[in-house]
């Protein structure tokens, strides 16, 4: 058995595990971060959703429930937690826009609107109301893209249509990296003729050099551009992240690639290490702390069984929202889902409440009561919290030196 120490292990690689991660190793910690696998940002549009409630995501944080995990966490850190990420996204060539005092709408591959309030700079263009024209230019076959949805819902659209030579989202995204297929590409944009206000493609323009490629065609056309995140897997999110897998190696973090965690090592009331399996062999990882941050169900964090629901590291004790038929619906994205309030509560140091250890901290959509996909506050207080729990664990780490 190989054994590796650390100052601190982060468990997960969402985006809570990579920001809480990044803060500690840029405050000088030895950080490991150890996941199962690629988060649910892969899945999603890529926009940072704070709180969809309001018009004011701020303000609609104050609106939440008292038992809401964004309560845990000081208005001053939610505030933080965004500038920190808007500044390493513009570091990363992946830039954001936006302000978290206005949610405004994102056009979707099936012509309704999301509402979101930090959107990747290729989706700033993105229609503010009905009267813009658009031209969407989209690709032979594509899948997950569903423009005669957004033109049934918008009539003053146009539509064309290129042949990549792939119909597949991940493959024309990387095709756009290559300099004789763009050159090519623009050829023949240069023979439309686009008389629309804006010119809307799928979200498929290239992977690390995205925005470039928006601004480009821009210019060239001399029209707004924005892409419209296709429905899942989704280039924007595999954008972020990248992105932020990125910031966490430029600040000093190192990364268990594919190593689930399958054990614990435990001594009084601290957790001593993690055991992995990789590649056959069992590893184990010692550290002082640990964040948890393995996500709900579709992250892995958390399993339903028949008879309750189970936290799958540290079998931390999970809130119900109460009896089985509270949490059991069919429909699992339905947005009342019971299910949504289930998960680990914290206290107000991000530690798991009624839990004997003092050594872990936990963030992300792991915690309980926050019905992610009604408040529409997914990646939003993923960030939020993740910097709360690594702001508590860096004052624990210090306090026992
Ligand atoms: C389909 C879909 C679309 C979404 N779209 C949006 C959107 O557009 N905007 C938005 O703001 N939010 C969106 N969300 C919500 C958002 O993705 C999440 O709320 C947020 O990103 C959660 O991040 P996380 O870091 O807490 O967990 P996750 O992203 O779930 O990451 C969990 C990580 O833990 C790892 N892991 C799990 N178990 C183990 C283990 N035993 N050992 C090691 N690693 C483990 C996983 O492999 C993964 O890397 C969407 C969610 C879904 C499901």
């Amino acid at each position: 058995m190989s054994v590796n120490e650390y100052d601190v292990v982060v468990i997960g690689a969402g985006v809570a595990g990579l920001t809480a991660g990044a803060y500690l190793a840029e405050n000088g910690f030895k950080t490991a971060l150890v996941t199962a696998g690629e988060p649910t940002a892969c899945l999603s549009t890529g926009c940072i959703d704070v709180c969809s409630l309001d018009t004011n995501p701020m303000a609609g944080i104050k609106n939440l429930p008292p038992e809401h995990p964004y309560h845990l966490v000081p208005e001053e850190i939610v505030r933080e937690s965004l500038n920190i990420f808007k500044s390493a996204m513009a570091n990363t060539g992946n830039s954001y826009a936006g302000s978290p005092e206005e949610n405004r709408p994102v056009l979707s591959a099936l012509g309704t609107s999301k509402i979101s309030c930090f959107l990747p700079s290729t989706m700033e263009a993105a229609p503010q109301n009905m009267e813009e024209s658009l031209h969407i230019v989209t690709f032979t076959g594509l899948k997950d893209f569903y423009p005669g949805y957004i033109i049934s819902r918008r009539p003053n659209t146009k539509l064309s249509e290129y042949d990549a030579g792939s119909s597949n989202t991940m493959s024309i995204a990387s095709r756009f990296e290559e300099k004789d297929f763009f050159e090519k590409f623009m050829v023949w944009m240069e023979k439309l003729i686009i008389d629309a206000d804006k010119i809307a493609f799928p979200a498929v323009l290239g992977m690390a050099s995205a925005s470039d490629i928006v601004n480009t065609i821009s210019i060239l056309t001399g029209k707004p551009v924005f892409e419209i995140p296709t429905i899942p897997p989704s280039m924007p999110g595999r954008r972020l992240f990248n992105a932020l897998k990125e910031n966490f190696r430029t600040k000093g973090g190192s990364i268990y690639w594919a190593w689930p965690v399958t054990g614990i090592e435990k001594a009084g009331k601290e957790i001593e290490a993690v055991a992995t399996h990789s590649e056959g062999r069992p590893n184990s990882i010692n550290a002082r702390a640990f964040i948890l941050a393995t996500g709900s169900f579709v992250g892995g964090g958390l399993t339903a069984t028949r008879e309750s629901i189970v936290e799958n590291v540290f079998n931390l004790p999970v809130h119900l929202p109460g009896p089985r038929e509270t949490w059991f619906n069919d429909d699992y994205f339905s947005l009342n889902h019971g299910i949504g309030r289930a998960g680990i509560i914290a206290d107000s140091s991000m530690r798991p409440a009624a839990s004997p250890w003092k050594n872990i901290f936990v963030c992300g959509s792991i915690l309980g009561e926050t019905q992610v996909l009604k408040n529409g506050c997914g990646h939003g207080l993923a960030l939020a919290t993740a910097l709360a729990a690594a702001k508590s664990c860096a004052e624990y780490l210090n306090d026992e030196l």
